[in-house]
């Protein structure tokens, strides 16, 4: 099985290029997705979408903190869960999030989308966002939650792939572990067409580069004094030893410069208290919790 894979694999060499979806694409991308909420709901082993295996633990941090979980839908029931394991990020591999698809509607996650079915520069984009978010929400000990619709065919192989990526491992490594700990349907996937595009993507995107996070965590907020100014995150990076906006990093360092005195805020708790608008550029790169505290 893995033999065939690669050769697959190899035949698509250009994982991280994809072409923009086109119509044809995403009819082809919907009815993938049907079909694996139709097999959710097939699946004769433990666990399928009408009643999930529970959540099995992936990884965790070796110091304790931060882990990342595998299961179905969360749903309002978790929450307990949720709290219990520090879960502030709920990633689906799914075209709709956990509450869009009928689960948890509460605040204390951050809910993202990453269509793993969908061919395209949506798939590719929704994953760059989520890794960054996941290893900063990893990074302060927060945890996650990935998932499909029962955990079985979508959920494991973003999982496995956002596991890989973060911890720098082979995705085929992950994922066979992932086989190990709960019951998965890896042919379900292959027996479909387009089903070893979806592996070959996976694998793609776990072995890609990691970039070094250009922030500190635990994450610093800092604004202009000016009345109402914005909060940004601060960036690593300091000019004339002033605080920087982390979403100005790319620009000369004349531009990136506060004018004038600053205000800091030492947490996000902080910062909402002073009540003021959060940068939507900056908030992208913080962690789930911490967004999840400010979104919702
Ligand atoms: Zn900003």
């Amino acid at each position: 099985m893995l033999k065939t894979l690669h050769l697959l694999r190899l035949q698509h060499p250009a994982l991280n290029r994809e072409p923009a979806a086109s119509a044809a694409a995403s009819a082809e991308s919907l009815e993938a997705e049907e079909f694996f909420n139709r097999e959710a709901t097939k699946w004769n082993q433990s666990g399928h979408s009408g009643n999930p295996e529970p959540p099995t633990l992936i990884w965790k941090a070796s110091n304790g903190r931060g882990s990342v979980w595998l299961g179905g839908l969360p749903t309002d029931a978790d929450l307990r869960f949720m709290e219990e394991n520090n879960i502030t990020l709920l990633a689906s591999a799914m075209d709709k999030t956990a509450s869009e698809a009928g689960g948890y509607r509460g605040s204390r996650a951050l809910q993202l989308a990453v269509p793993v079915s969908y061919r395209g520069r949506e798939r590719q984009e929704k994953w760059l966002y989520l890794r960054q978010v996941l290893v900063a929400t990893l990074g302060v000990g927060q945890s996650a939650w990935f998932h499909c619709m029962a955990g079985v065919h979508r959920g494991p192989i973003l999982c496995a792939s956002a596991v890989a990526f973060a911890q720098r491992l082979a995705f085929w490594k992950v994922y066979e572990n992932i086989e190990r700990l709960r019951a998965v349907d890896r042919g379900g996937v292959l027996n479909r067409s387009g089903g070893a595009d979806i592996f070959s993507w996976a694998e793609g995107i776990a072995a890609a580069p990691t970039e070094p996070l250009k922030l500190h965590l635990p994450v610093q907020w800092v604004a202009s004094a000016r009345r109402n100014a914005t909060w940004h995150v601060a960036s690593t990076r300091r000019v004339e030893n002033r605080m920087q906006p982390y979403c100005k990093w790319r620009q000369s360092t004349t531009q990136s410069v506060f004018k004038g005195e600053v205000i800091t805020a030492e947490s996000v708790a902080e910062a909402v208290v002073i009540g003021r608008e959060f940068c939507k550029n900056c908030l992208a790169v913080v962690p789930a919790g911490d967004q999840a505290l400010i979104r919702n």
